[in-house]
């Protein structure tokens, strides 16, 4: 996945570069901002780099404002990983000291609290701990935990009804630690994934609920040169595996818009995994003009929300157009940072898994 790892090589390659991926970022495409293209990112990144300019508070704004969605990366003939260059690169605003409030502000909550919400999770997940032996493992993510218990509701029915009982497992106390990945902050992001690997020694199998979770387990994990001893899947990878054994049902007399998640789909591969999901679920789908490897983003990655708010709802609401005009049209994702994302644009959307859950109640 990583074509250059070397950040000076990945910023001088796109600061050369005709701005052949100028139409694919939607930060950039959000705030009609040409300086906000990959091109222009990656070019002051070059900048702080090679020296030729302090990182200051406008480089470090610069170097925020992307999601990691890897849209770029994508339409690239050189596949150069923007997002992840200049994550690494945000680590120079850490050490300057001029670092987005909101990114400054989420690096100490994790310092303070070992996840981005301040909360203690040991309790929380303690009330969902399985109370008999379960088939899988689950690894719902701190933020399905802290923000939408009922979607953690819903996976544990739908895995029941698919004959593939999951049960939150201990390790789910841990954040997989990506805000930390997010906020350029290496190091500490290498210590605790060190520290949540030893946590998932308990089982030989793990499946994970959030994609933005699973993809850094499963992607970013080993470029800290840290690797999980378990298997690490994706829910909807275990919902598909058991489809066969779904409840027989109806489907939804529903028309839905779907949406490929950044994590899930470019970070992951998983296209059409939840597409065959959908497809027994609702009488009717549509679509985006351009998706899979070249879908859009909602705006969730990359600790946007929280360094550029009213663009991220912005990059969502863009998003949630091009998935479909009607306002009518249920969107769908397979994440729940998207899911979130949809609805602060005004949207109505909803998880996969909770959709799944109401196709399989109606029998
Ligand atoms: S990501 Fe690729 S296409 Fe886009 S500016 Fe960089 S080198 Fe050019
Ligand atoms: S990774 Fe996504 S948000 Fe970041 S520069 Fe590339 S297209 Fe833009």
């Amino acid at each position: 996945m990583i074509a250059d790892r070397r950040p000076e090589q990945a910023t001088s390659t796109c600061s050369f570069c005709p701005k052949a991926c100028r139409f694919a970022c939607p930060v950039s495409e959000a705030t009609h901002s040409e300086a906000l293209s990959a091109w222009g990112k990656m070019s002051a990144a070059h900048q702080v780099l090679t020296g030729a300019r302090p990182m200051g508070a406008d480089l470090a704004s610069a170097v925020h404002a992307c999601t990691g969605c890897g849209r770029c990366t994508a339409m690239c003939k050189h596949e150069n990983e923007v997002g992840l260059t200049l994550f690494q690169v945000r680590g120079h605003a850490v050490q300057a000291g001029v670092q987005p409030r909101g990114a400054a502000s989420t690096l100490a909550t994790f310092q303070q609290a070992q996840n981005p919400f301040g909360r203690e999770m040991g309790s929380l997940v303690a009330s969902w701990r399985a109370q008999r032996p379960v088939k899988y493992p689950l690894f719902p993510g701190c933020s399905t935990l802290v923000k939408r218990p009922s979607l953690l509701e819903h996976t544990l029915a739908l895995s029941e009804a698919f004959g593939a009982p999951m049960g939150v497992a201990r390790s789910a106390s841990k954040c997989c630690g990506y805000p930390l990945y997010a906020a350029g902050a290496m190091e500490a992001f290498g210590a605790h994934a060190r520290a949540v690997a030893e946590a998932f020694e308990e089982t030989p199998e793990v499946a994970v609920l959030d994609a933005g979770c699973a993809f850094t387990l499963v992607k970013l994990y080993p470029e800290v040169g840290v690797r999980l001893p378990c298997r690490v899947r994706t829910v909807i990878d275990v919902l598909h595996e058991n489809l066969p054994h779904a409840p027989p049902a109806p489907p939804l007399a529903e028309r839905v818009g779907y949406h490929d998640a950044c994590h899930l789909g470019r970070g992951l591969g998983q296209y059409d995994e939840p597409r065959a999901l959908l497809s027994k679920a609702v009488t009717a789908v549509v679509e985006a003009p351009s998706i899979r490897r070249e879908g859009g983003c909602a705006g969730g990655g990359g600790l946007l929300p929280r360094t550029m708010a009213e663009t991220a709802v912005e990059v969502a609401r863009r998003q949630a157009l091009e998935v479909a005009e009607e306002p009518s049209v249920l969107i769908v994702s397979g994440c729940p940072t998207s899911t979130r994302m949809f609805e602060r644009a005004g949207r109505r959307a909803i998880d996969l898994v909770s959709l799944l859950e109401r196709w399989v109640s109606q029998s």
